[in-house]
This record gives C-alpha cells, sequence and structure tokens, in this order.
C-alpha cells in the first residue's frame, strides 16, 4: 500500500463530474486500499477518488476513524436515493485542509453504490454518517463543501483560504 497525494481546492480536477466505474478489478481494489490508508493517515472520516486526481465515482470512508471495522465502508458508483430531515453542524475536507465550516445537511441519507466486488447495496444513515456520505457523493459530481454554503459564508472561507495561500501555508 501506498499513501496518494491529496489535491487541494482550487485544482480544477475538484470541479469535474467523475465517471462511473466499470471494471471491478485488481487495480480498483489497489486504489480502494490506498484510500483507505490516506485517508486514515490524514487522518480523516471520508475520501473521494477525485480527491487523489482519480477521475472514478467512488469514495471510502469510515466515521468512527479506524476504531470500528464496521464502519469501513467503499461506496462505488454512488447514488443519493432517499433524504430526510435537515442537520446543522460544522464540517471539513481534506481538500481544505483546516478549514471547518457551517453547511447544512439532510439528518438522514439512503445511498446505493457497488461494493469492490461489484455487488449492490444500500447504506441508510444518520448525522454523521449521512453528512459524509452526501459530501463524498457531491465530490464524484464535482461538488465541493463550499459549493454547498451560503454566498455568504462561502466568501468568509474564500477570503480565508486567501490568506493562507499568501503566507504559503496553503499546500497546491
Ligand atoms: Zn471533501
Amino acid at each position: 500500500m501506498s499513501l496518494l497525494k491529496i489535491v487541494t481546492w482550487p485544482n480544477p480536477i475538484l470541479d469535474i463530474p467523475a465517471d462511473p466505474v466499470t471494471k471491478f478489478d485488481d487495480d480498483l481494489k489497489k486504489l480502494v486500499n490506498n484510500m483507505f490508508e490516506t485517508m486514515y493517515s490524514a487522518p480523516g472520516v471520508g475520501l473521494a477518488a477525485v480527491q487523489v486526481g482519480v477521475l472514478k465515482r467512488l469514495f471510502v470512508m469510515d466515521c468512527s476513524g479506524g476504531k470500528d471495522p464496521a464502519q469501513r465502508v467503499v461506496m462505488i458508483n454512488p447514488e443519493v436515493v432517499g433524504i430526510e430531515g435537515k442537520q446543522d453542524g460544522d464540517e471539513g475536507c481534506l481538500s481544505f485542509p483546516g478549514i471547518y465550516f457551517n453547511v447544512e445537511r439532510n439528518l438522514r441519507a439512503i445511498v446505493r453504490a457497488h461494493d469492490i466486488n461489484g455487488k449492490e447495496f444500500e447504506l441508510d444513515g444518520t448525522e454523521l454518517t449521512a453528512r459524509c456520505m452526501l459530501h463524498e457523493t457531491d465530490h464524484c459530481d464535482g461538488i465541493v463543501f463550499l459549493d454547498k454554503m451560503t454566498p455568504l459564508k462561502r466568501e468568509i472561507v474564500k477570503r480565508r483560504i486567501k490568506k493562507l495561500q499568501k503566507a504559503g501555508e496553503w499546500p497546491s
């Protein structure tokens, strides 16, 4: 396994909708294993393939941060099939290191996806699990959490990043 380089905003690859996965082969397994290692090492609770420069529709997620093996999940070709309620809370993103900002999300989400062998399954999650699945599925569609903020909050975050860029404290 090896660590992958995480792409940071405003790299234009983050704005491109990813292509569906059609081959469930050893290359895919290798990519997924490397993505898990990269996510745990960052550390983060979710990582989409576009964030490591691979334009494929998939993400890895572990809302327990490696503590509960049952929460280690890969969702390939994810599709949100149900949403319910609202939640408010701070959200982070490995492509925006150190930035945590309030984003409104659905409280519950049901996402349909393929597993590593190509078998279809659904994950029904609330709170952090729902937030994470929605955030990562957005990445597969070329959407970053900045796009989900109100225009005012977006400006505040952009200004903060500009400052960090000027200070040489923002990775490119
Ligand atoms: Zn993200």
